[in-house]
C-alpha cells in the first residue's frame, strides 16, 4: 500500500504576506528613506558648490545631517542638508579643524 502522506506546505495568507512586505519596506525606509525624502525636498543639488546630479551620478549626492545625528529625521528636512561627497567630506574636515581651532584659541 502506498502511504501518502500530504505535507502541507503553510503558504502565509495574504494578510501575513502584505504584513512581511510592509516590515520588509520599513527597514529599507529606515536606512534609506530620509535620503529620498531630502533629495525631494532639497532637489538633487549639492547645497554648497551647486552641482547638479542626474540618474547617473545621483549616489554621489549624500545627505549631511546638520547637528551630526544621523537618527535625527524630522520629515520637514531641517536636519538634512544635500552635499557632494566632496563638500561633504570637507564639511567634516572643517568640523574636525573647527574643533581643533577653537581648541588652539583656549590656550
Ligand atoms: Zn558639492
Ligand atoms: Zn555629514
Amino acid at each position: 500500500m502506498r502511504s501518502r502522506s500530504p505535507r502541507t506546505v503553510v503558504l502565509p495568507n495574504a494578510a501575513e504576506a502584505a504584513a512581511l512586505v510592509k516590515k520588509m519596506r520599513g527597514e529599507i525606509d529606515g536606512n534609506e528613506n530620509y535620503r529620498t525624502k531630502s533629495l525631494k525636498i532639497f532637489g538633487p543639488v549639492c547645497a554648497k558648490c551647486g552641482r547638479e546630479f542626474d540618474q547617473s551620478n545621483l549616489k554621489l549626492l549624500t545627505v549631511h545631517h546638520r547637528d551630526g545625528n544621523h537618527q535625527n529625521n524630522p520629515p520637514d528636512g531641517s536636519n538634512w542638508e544635500n552635499l557632494c561627497i566632496h563638500c561633504h567630506d570637507d564639511e567634516h574636515s572643517r568640523e574636525i579643524l573647527g574643533d581643533y581651532l577653537s581648541a588652539e584659541n583656549i590656550k
